[in-house]
């Protein structure tokens, strides 16, 4: 327990969205960290859905699931790896939390008559959200990223309330961090200072002065235009980072840490000063940077190709795995679809593949593409793993070709199919049938027993481990008796509800499915060990 009253520091975007407003606020909470102090973080983000669960990945980038089945933007992926720390629910706040609360408590009359109001029902509640997560989370440092960038009219209550929460608590305890582009002008070639000016003259209209600019750039900044930015929007010289684009988001934290971010955060607080330790991060960055020729190259199959960050959990918990093994990952997407027209292209980029991985996702489109890609992993024993969705395609795969169940299915993408190898639970078949969609999935932790002898309990090295989950469907116990004597093993189960949570196919050196998301507990400095063995597997597997 820490006694220090807790350090809010808001991080706020200007210019343009993505920026990599995220990963700059996990970097910031990374080094207050390596201090060795209490960090949490929160975002908040200015839409109307209550959360992200229902939100396309293709235009909204993976949805996130924390450990207690929250569906969450995918920043908390980033804040997760960063800080490692476990978030939940209590570490994102939504328009549509807001409204959907303020709005059922109206109705219930709890207002006594008065008029319900963005100032100050709105903001209390966002003032409210960031004093609960300080208490319940004991946080030295309180980090809260608001989303969108600064001039949004849906962003407009959080700024507000930004402003109440560092009048109420004062300039001693709150700090503003405002994340700018300098754009370049190729013509003159010059980049240029004047939006950063513009879009910090935006927040000082909303009553907030920032104390730190990080100045985003594709290019090296020179220092007479960080002193130009200080001296245009009254910051500190030393208090403008430069933020220029690198190959490695995980070398944000070092690139912050040399720009002596944590002093400057301390001598706003007027805290002693305490020595970052990045020791683990630099040992990376130099792992990342440093190539020994190896390199494997994993084919991740799907339908949601289009959206850079719709599977980011999956590619950091990959490119982990390859920091564990000494080599690179190189990730490569097929799409599903063009599997099934049997696109010649897409089938020699598969079949050159040391490796394939089926991630999650949901609906009929492009299933038979991905059982066509199990089904080649399993017959050219080519080390597939398989996420969620994954792990009921190789259940259908081998139901259909080596079950000889020709019509096996997810009832999923055939409702009447004869063969219902994965199936809904009577819970959710309510839920389908209702259209009761948000927030009812099988959600967050749950435990699996493992197998002896199986290739996950050599992996986890435990018998008892608990995964994060997002789904509907579940393998079908119906089956299991028929699929074992096949030559399925049936890896992991959960000891509660006996849900097969692990499958394997036992003549193959390493076909996995897991009906969790691994992928969610990676973190760069620790590695799922199912990722760590897939990649592993490949190499053996090819003699690397
Ligand atoms: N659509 C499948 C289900 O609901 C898989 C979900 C996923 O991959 N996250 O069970």
């Amino acid at each position: 327990m820490s006694f220090m009253q807790t350090k809010y520091i808001f991080v706020t975007g200007g210019v343009c969205s993505g920026l990599g407003k995220g990963i700059a606020s996990a970097s910031i909470g990374a080094i207050l960290k390596s201090c060795g102090y209490k960090v949490s973080i929160i975002k908040m983000d200015p839409y109307l859905n209550p959360d992200p669960g229902t939100m396309s990945p293709f235009q909204h980038g993976e949805v996130f699931v924390t450990d207690d089945g929250y569906e969450a933007d995918l920043d908390l992926g980033h804040y997760e790896r960063f800080i490692d720390i476990p978030l939940s629910r209590q570490a994102n706040l939504t328009t549509g939390q807001i409204y959907q609360e303020l709005m059922e408590r109206e109705r219930k009359g709890e207002f006594l008559g008065k008029t319900v109001q963005i100032v100050p029902h709105v903001t209390n509640k966002i003032r409210d959200f960031i004093k609960k997560a300080a208490k319940n989370t004991g946080a030295d440092f309180l980090i809260i990223e608001i989303g969108g960038t600064v001039g949004d009219i849906e962003g407009e209550p959080y700024l507000e309330a930004a402003r109440q929460f560092h009048h109420e608590a004062g300039d001693n305890n709150v700090m503003f961090v405002h994340l700018t582009l300098l754009p370049f002008l190729a013509t003159s070639g010059e980049l240029k200072t004047k939006p950063t000016q513009m879009s910090v003259k935006e927040l000082e209209r909303r009553g907030i002065h920032p104390d730190m600019i990080l100045a985003r750039s594709d290019y090296h900044i020179p220092r007479n235009l960080l002193d130009k930015i200080a001296m245009f929007c009254d910051v500190d010289e030393q208090a403008v980072i430069p933020a220029p684009t690198i190959s490695s988001i995980y070398e944000v934290p070092l690139n912050f840490a040399k720009a002596n971010v944590s002093e400057i955060i301390f001598k706003k607080f007027g805290m002693f000063e305490k020595k970052p330790n990045l020791r683990q991060w630099q040992n990376l960055v130099k792992k990342i940077k440093a190539s020994n020729g190896r390199q494997v190259a994993i084919v991740k199959v799907g339908k949601y190709t289009a959206h850079g960050d719709a599977y980011i959990s999956v590619d950091e918990a990959l490119k982990a795995a390859g920091f564990a093994n000494n080599t690179k990952v190189k990730v490569i997407a097929v799409d599903s679809e063009k599997l099934e027209s049997n696109d010649k292209k897409e089938w020699q980029v598969l079949k050159k593949a040391d490796g394939i991985l089926v991630p999650g996702g949901f609906g009929k489109r492009g299933i038979e593409g991905k059982i066509m890609a199990a089904k080649y992993a399993r017959e050219n024993k080519v080390p597939y793993f398989g996420l969620c969705l994954g792990m009921q395609i190789m259940t259908i795969e081998f139901a259909r070709n080596v079950l000889r169940l020709k019509k096996a299915n997810s009832t999923e993408f055939d409702p009447k199919t004869p063969a219902p190898v994965i199936a809904t639970m009577l819970e959710q078949r309510k839920n389908i049938a209702e259209k009761n969609y948000g927030g009812t999935m099988r959600l967050g932790n749950q435990r699996a027993k493992l197998a002896a002898g199986s290739l996950s309990f050599k992996a986890y090295g435990q018998r008892i481990i608990s995964e994060r989950h997002r789904h509907r469907y579940e393998f079908n116990n119906d089956y299991k008796d028929a699929m074992e004597k096949a030559g399925l093993r049936i890896a992991g189960v959960n000891p509660d509800r006996h849900l097969v949570e692990i499958v394997e196919v036992k003549d193959h050196p390493w076909m996995v499915g897991v009906q969790f998301h691994p992928e969610f507990k990676s973190r760069p400095l620790r590695p799922h060990p199912l990722f760590r063995e897939f990649i592993r597997a490949e190499m053996l597997y090819y003699g690397q």
